[in-house]
This record gives C-alpha cells, structure tokens and sequence, in this order.
C-alpha cells in the first residue's frame, strides 16, 4: 500500500519557520482553498497554520540542548479523527494515505480536533470549518508544476534540506531510506495511531576533518614563538601572556 508521509531531520532542523511560512503561503493562494486569515503576511498574522514549528529545550543545564520540532498532521495509518467524524467528512485517501477533509461536509463539531492526539487539526472560524495539512494534495500530483516543484511547500522551502517526502511504504524512496539509515521515529507511538510522518533524531555530527588544516593549525605563528620561548629564545610580551 501506499503511504505518503515526511520525514523531518531533527539533526538539520535550524528552526527558521520558513517551511511553516511557505506552506501558508501556498494554502492560502493554492488551488485546495484559501485560507482565511486576518493579517496573513503583516507582523501578527492570525489563522489556520497546517504546520507549526515548536522549540523546546532539553537536558539539564549546563548541557542543554535546543530541538525545534516541526508538527503538522501526521496523516496516521490508524487515525482516530476519521472515525470520530459523525459526517465522514473525515477521511483517509487509499490510493496514497493522505488524510483529508472535505469541506462541504463538516459541520464544525470539533471532535476531530479533540480525538487527534498531537493538536494538528485547525478549526477555520472564518468558514466555520475544521482544516489541516494535506500534504499539498493539490501540489504532489499537479501537472501544471514541473515535476521536481511536485513536493509539498514545505519540503521545498527548507533551506536545510532538513525534509523528506514521499511513499514511506516504499523502500527505494527517499523517504524511506531516510527513516531506515538514521533510525526514524514516530511521535507518540503509545497513543496507536501508527502516523505515516517519522523523526530523524538529533545525533553526534558527522564532521570531516581536512588534514591540511589541521597541519596548518599546528603551525600557527603564535605556537611556533611559544616553541621558541620554551627553546630559551626571547618571546615578546604579548604572546608570553596569550
Ligand atoms: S495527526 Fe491528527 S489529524 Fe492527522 S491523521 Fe493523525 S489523528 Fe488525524
Ligand atoms: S469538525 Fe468537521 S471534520 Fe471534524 S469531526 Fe466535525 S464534521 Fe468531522
Ligand atoms: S524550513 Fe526546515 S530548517 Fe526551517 S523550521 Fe522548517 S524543517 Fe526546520
């Protein structure tokens, strides 16, 4: 079966908010429908955001940490928004796993809102009418975009390339080789929703080490009078103290 998903690198993620702007900017002008927002592009935009970018700090002091953490709708292989929806206005695609909403039929009850177990469901006051992501459904298979614009906003917007995308079921996407080569997670895997979207976690960087300037720190000309000095040479004031 297939199931499209992201998968965020926790390690890559500089917290920058430019995939949570770039997907408001592509729901509220793209062909899904508008966003109704007040102020959407002024200093306090207020409205629906499909994805939000959350920050905590972790450890204890002094070795803290700080994790920007990414959430929009996790488009869950077993999600309980769709079967508390009294109108089936909630739903789950076969074809690919996306989780959507049809508009016409929600009648704003919320309790689609109250059984998602990670807050990524949007009630849309202005239409009256729950909203979410939907993994830009009108972007992925829209073949008036060139085929390498056919990702989620978000996914394109990431400076940091901090953001996968594709069908997690299938191993040779990139999606999926992400979630196998670095140890993927699920969020809140104990609340049994099985979410399509996986974590990379943040991890020991990998740091390539140039051996020339390594050699050519060694040789710096501060070290090099501090040889000196140690050889019994005169050593100026200012390096003697440094
Ligand atoms: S993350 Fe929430 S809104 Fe999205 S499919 Fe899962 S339960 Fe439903
Ligand atoms: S708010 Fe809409 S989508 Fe959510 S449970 Fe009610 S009818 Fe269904
Ligand atoms: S655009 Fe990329 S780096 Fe910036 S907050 Fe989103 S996932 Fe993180």
């Amino acid at each position: 079966m297939t199931q499209m998903a992201l998968v965020i690198d926790l390690n890559k993620c500089v917290g920058c908010h430019a995939c949570a702007t770039n997907c408001k900017s592509w729901n509220t002008g793209g062909q899904f429908g508008p966003l109704t927002d007040t102020n959407p592009y002024g200093k306090e935009p207020l409205g629906v955001w499909f994805n939000r970018v959350q920050t905590y700090e972790v450890g204890k002091f002094p070795h803290t940490d700080v994790v920007y953490f990414p959430k929009s709708c996790m488009h869950c292989k077993n999600p309980p928004c769709v079967e508390v929806c009294p109108t089936a206005a909630s739903y789950k695609r076969t074809e690919d796993g996306v989780v959507l909403v049809n508009y016409d039929d929600c009648i704003g009850c919320k309790y689609c809102s109250w059984a998602c177990p990670y807050g990524c469901r949007e009630f849309d006051t202005f239409d009256g009418v729950m909203k979410k992501c939907t993994l830009c459904a009108d972007r992925i298979y829209n073949e008036n975009l060139p085929p390498d614009e056919r990702k989620p906003a978000c996914v394109l917007a990431c400076p940091a390339k901090a953001r996968a995308f594709g069908d997690i079921d299938d191993p040779a996407s990139e999606a999926a080789r992400w979630i196998a080569e670095e140890k993927g997670f699920k969020a809140l895997p104990e609340a049994g929703t099985d979410p399509a979207n996986h974590y990379l976690p943040k991890r020991k960087a990998k740091v390539m080490l140039d051996r020339d300037m390594l050699t050519q720190h060694a040789q710096r000309p501060v070290d090099m009078e501090r040889k000196s000095a140690s050889a019994g040479d005169v050593v100026s004031e200012d390096v003697a103290q440094t």
